[in-house]
């Protein structure tokens, strides 16, 4: 699905033929498969894997504590979007630099050791690309994305780039530890541009993964001049460039701190969730 292959030819001796051939009756893989992933594995890529750190249903129960350095956030990936310790702000994550949506709207690069209780990443790769003219709001936008995924049940990361007419972002408050998502965003900023080249940075997460990422859409804001940004409210917009990245490959890192050990993540958050995050499908 990569926008440009390679033919690869190359002699191996017989017995390594034999195992591959093996292998890929026993998983039912292609060759093409086995040697790309063999050599992703070799050569240290992880391509098109999406990874996270936390769920969103801890976050619901309010276990905010940061667990990973952003530092090591990088090493998994150059885009994306999560939150900081005790919710301080929105995390926005841009062709390797990673920044945080302050209270007051304003946007600054956050350093490598700064931590993390909730993070999804990637390495972009876009799979496909199109443009949309006159995108009416948010649910329009999120209309158009759902045509371009082969399949509601993939992941998907999203990277849209543009002028937007108007955006509205909200931007999380610190929390107390153990307040819960729903109460601490009652506390959140809200700020509308006019006019403003920027870019969206997100996630498709499948439903039936609710309690481990905020199923929908989810997407954050950064200005182009990085000065403002947030977790997107509503948005309209002439013309939109927009980039996909669909994987089926997921990881996901657990906090092992007292907080999330014994926090109770029964239950479906995804109603809270859809009430802080104002998300869409
Ligand atoms: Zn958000």
């Amino acid at each position: 699905m990569s926008e440009s292959t390679k033919k690869l030819t190359c002699t191996i001796p017989g017995s390594l033929w034999s195992a591959l051939e093996e292998r890929m009756q026993r998983t039912g893989e292609t060759l093409d498969q086995v040697v790309a992933n063999s050599l992703n594995e070799e050569l240290g890529l992880t391509q098109h894997t999406i990874f996270q750190v936390s769920t969103s249903g801890a976050l619901v129960k309010g276990v905010y504590q940061g667990f990973v350095r952003m530092g090591d956030i990088k090493r998994h990936g150059d885009f994306g979007l999560g939150t900081f310790d005790s919710l301080d702000g929105e995390g926005i994550m841009l062709e390797g630099h990673c920044y945080r949506a302050g209270s007051n709207g304003t946007v600054s690069e956050v350093s490598e050791n700064v931590l993390t209780p909730f993070w999804v990443t990637t390495k972009f790769q876009t799979d496909r690309k199109e443009d949309f003219q006159n995108v009416l709001h948010l649910e329009d936008l999120c209309d158009r994305l759902s045509a371009m995924r082969p399949s509601d049940n993939l992941m998907a990361a999203i990277r849209i780039d543009g002028i937007f007419s108007s955006i509205k972002v909200r931007v999380a408050c610190k929390a107390e530890a153990g307040v819960d998502l729903v109460s601490a965003m009652a506390h959140q900023h809200e700020f509308s541009y006019q006019n403003i080249k920027g870019t969206l940075i997100g996630f498709y997460t499948p439903e039936y993964a609710r309690t481990i990422n905020v199923p929908g859409y989810h997407l954050h804001f950064l200005s182009s001049d990085r000065i403002c940004g947030g977790h997107v409210l509503n948005l309209k917009a002439t013309l939109l460039s927009v980039a996909v990245e669909i994987t089926s490959d997921f990881h996901v890192a657990l906090p092992e701190n007292q907080a999330f050990l014994l926090a109770d993540l029964t239950g479906d958050p995804a109603a809270q969730l859809s009430k802080a995050e104002g998300s869409s499908r």
